[in-house]
């Protein structure tokens, strides 16, 4: 396949990009670096099967030929950076995913969009399953991104009911792996930033609040499942191993042997309290489910992290 791929420099995007080109496909990424970074996808450089061009797709722009599948994963999807670029993050959830919607396309062609768990708000339903509406504060700091792709949703499903388009949406829960920024605010790269320089370990409030983190490589693996499915609705695409931000922190200090000690910090503006995917979905749907345990993902993590200290 000819495939178009928004956000390809990204944590996420560079994974698949790198995916789809062992599969045999083509790849032109599509990438402004506001999040992203060239260095994520420099090794693809002299692949003679990806292109890189440097694009907002927010802006109006033409792209070269016709695609089999256009995927739209670009967006600042941290919390810093979504705080950060609150106006970014509205603009490529809303203009950029019409504007790759409308990307040309050859016959009975695809189009995947990348959503988030974040639809869900914080969840009064727990697992959350898709069915699920959502209880998103709509004018909290958190808002430009969760209404950003909640609009990304309703406009996808008008492509796919007024021009039949055949699109695929996954829910994405928090993710996980080497190519994430180490400064971008998530707790991941955070709590193993701080560990592995034996600083305070900052938990925010008191460290109920639950997570539940997937690697990248199952995500990835979830995300071309979905690709090549029938399926039209949402489908959350996670790991469903829940754990509390006190329990994370306790279980980096083990893995890392960190002398680093656990300091409690003000908890952020309708921060979640619970999230965990209900894969019942993925997994009949699909036949995914994830298979990368924790200590696993977060040994190949720290090693990355560890490879790229200045
Ligand atoms: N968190 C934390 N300490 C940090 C960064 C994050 O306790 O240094 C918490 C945060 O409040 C949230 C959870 O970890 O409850 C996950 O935060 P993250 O920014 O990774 O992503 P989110 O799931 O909130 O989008």
């Amino acid at each position: 396949m000819r495939i178009l791929l928004s956000g390809a420099a990204g944590f996420i995007g560079s994974h698949l990009s790198d995916r789809l080109i062992a599969d045999g496909h083509h790849v032109v990424g599509l990438d402004n670096l506001l999040s992203g970074n060239l260095r994520n996808i420099a090794h693809l450089e002299s692949e003679p099967r990806f292109a890189f061009r440097h694009q907002d797709v927010s802006q109006p722009f033409q792209a070269e030929g016709t695609f089999d599948a256009v995927l739209h994963l670009a967006s600042p999807a941290s919390p810093k950076d979504y705080l950060d670029y609150p106006v970014e993050t509205l603009l490529v959830g809303s203009v950029g995913t019409r504007n790759m919607l409308e990307c040309p396309v050859a016959g009975n062609s695809l189009f995947l969009l990348t959503s988030t768990s974040e639809c869900y708000g914080d969840p009064t339903e727990h697992p959350q399953r898709e069915t699920y509406w959502g209880n998103v504060n709509p004018v909290g700091p958190r808002s430009c991104y969760d209404e950003s792709k909640r609009f990304a949703e309703a406009i996808t499903m008008a492509y796919h009911r007024r021009f039949g388009l055949r699109t695929r949406i996954a829910r994405i829960f928090n993710t996980y792996g080497p190519r994430m920024k180490l400064n971008d605010g998530r707790v991941v790269p955070a709590f193993l930033d701080q560990a592995l320089h034996g600083v305070p370990i900052t938990v925010f409030g008191d460290g109920s609040q639950t997570r539940s983190f997937c690697y990248v490589s199952d995500l990835v693996d979830g995300l071309i499942r979905l690709l090549h499915s029938q399926e039209s609705y949402p489908v959350n695409i996670g790991n469903p191993q829940e754990m509390t931000m006190r329990e994370f922190a306790e279980y980096i200090q083990e893995l890392t042997g960190t002398p680093s000690p656990i300091e409690f910090h003000p908890l952020p503006e309708d921060d979640p309290k619970r999230r965990q995917p209900d894969i019942t979905r993925a997994k009949t749907l699909l036949g995914w489910e994830p298979k990368v345990a924790l200590r696993e993902g977060l040994t190949q993590t720290i090693a990355y992290f560890q490879s790229t200290a200045d």
